[in-house]
């Protein structure tokens, strides 16, 4: 399964990569459930690996229900 319903938007693996860091991304990889809970609001929280340029790869995490969101890069 590659699209999840994400603030109540359909999403797609690279644009929900996309919404994590804020810029376009080269490539993404398919969405995972990620096995945490949002700190905000306590809802569940997708993964997505991503490379925003050809030299870097991130997994980003974003909450499905607010705007909370992560990176593995901090
Ligand atoms: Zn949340």
């Amino acid at each position: 399964m590659s699209n999840r319903v994400v603030q109540g938007r359909m999403v797609t693996a690279e644009s929900l990569a996309e919404m994590i860091e804020g810029e376009s991304v080269m490539e993404a990889e398919p969405i995972e459930d990620a096995d945490r809970q949002c700190p905000d609001c306590a809802e569940d929280v997708l993964a997505v690996g991503y490379m925003p340029s050809v030299t870097e790869f991130v997994t980003g995490y974003k909450c499905q229900e607010c705007d909370w969101r992560e990176t593995d890069r901090d």
